[in-house]
């Protein structure tokens, strides 16, 4: 049964943009220690854009540019969506090239065959961190450092081309971060990017703690990680592939803008995405513990 204090604490919710499946979630809220976020599209506006690109061979741009459009035009990754829109303001022949036998490494990139060509776009462990390094001599870190995701186009053998792509941190992040830090909770970020973009990231939005290469099936084992050193512990995501860790999480919170399994998984949903609506429900969560015992 549903006591007034706690259909009063969730209907205050509401009305702030947060949707409670529970009474039992208000209650558990409030004893969180520790809260894990996922990077992109939670802590990021998920929406990455391309701002550097490089080529082996600048005569090939333009086919390049077309081929890693054509197949990235196949997959929904945010990242995906930015390659192609990239491709698309370049003036591509996308819709000319035939793209084969395409396939999705969860966490790592795409492959696909283009012109009896196998190719490969994705992360440096994906298309061999040797060929990467040796490309980029050094510049791949320094995109890295400035919060940027490098992605890698090869074509059989040969590494092609380099991207840079920037998400932007959410307005909500860092004022979130820092309430949730005066109110004594430990933060920490886990993403599958790298673990430089990762850092910069992490330092951007003050987040305590950051785990790196972390694949999406290996979010679940953080959390349960988090969970032993922690004992409660919130995780919030937007992904499909956060929705196993949203499980198995103490609450779990889903952006509003995340996909339909986040959303049904989650104990708990930012409606309007905003990331300070969490501290605001732990006051009402404690509140409602108060006047409930
Ligand atoms: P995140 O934790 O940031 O949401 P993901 O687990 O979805 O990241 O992906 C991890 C990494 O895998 C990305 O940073 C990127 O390097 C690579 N990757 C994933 N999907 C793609 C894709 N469609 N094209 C290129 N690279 C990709
Ligand atoms: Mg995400």
């Amino acid at each position: 049964s549903i006591t007034p204090a706690t259909l009063s604490a969730i209907s205050n919710a509401a009305r702030k943009g947060v949707l409670f499946k529970g009474g039992t979630h208000v209650e558990n809220l409030s004893h969180i220690n520790a809260i894990a976020f996922d990077k992109t599209g939670t802590l990021t506006k998920g929406k990455p854009e391309v701002t550097d690109a490089f080529f082996a061979d600048e005569a090939d741009e333009l086919y390049v540019t077309s081929v890693v459009g054509a197949i990235e035009n196949e997959s929904t990754h945010p990242l995906a969506q930015a390659l192609t829109k990239y491709s698309e303001q370049k003036g591509n022949n996308a819709s000319r090239i035939d793209v084969n036998d395409m396939k999705t490494k969860s966490g790592k990139g795409v492959t696909a065959q283009v012109n009896n060509q196998t190719w490969k776009i994705g992360n440096a462990d994906f298309v061999g961190r040797q060929d990467a390094d040796v490309f980029m001599n050094g510049i791949a870190a320094e995109l890295a450092a400035q919060g940027k995701t490098v992605l890698f186009a090869k074509a059989d053998d040969a590494i092609v081309a380099v991207f840079a792509l920037k998400d932007t941190i959410r307005k909500s992040t860092k004022k979130a971060i820092s309430k949730l830090k005066k109110a004594g909770i430990h933060t920490v970020m886990i993403t599958g990017d790298n673990e430089l973009t990762a850092q910069a990231v992490a330092e951007e939005a003050g987040i305590d703690h950051y785990i790196a290469n972390c694949l999406p099936e290996e979010k679940v084992e953080h959390v349960k990680i988090l969970r032993k050193e922690y004992e409660n512990i919130a995780m919030v995501g937007d992904g499909i592939n956060d929705a196993p860790a949203l499980a198995s999480a103490n609450v779990g919170i889903a952006m509003g803008e995340g996909t339909g399994i986040a959303l049904e998984t989650a104990d708990m949903v930012l409606i309007k995405n905003n990331l300070e609506r969490i501290t605001n429900s732990m006051t009402l969560s404690n509140r409602m513990n108060r006047i409930v015992k």
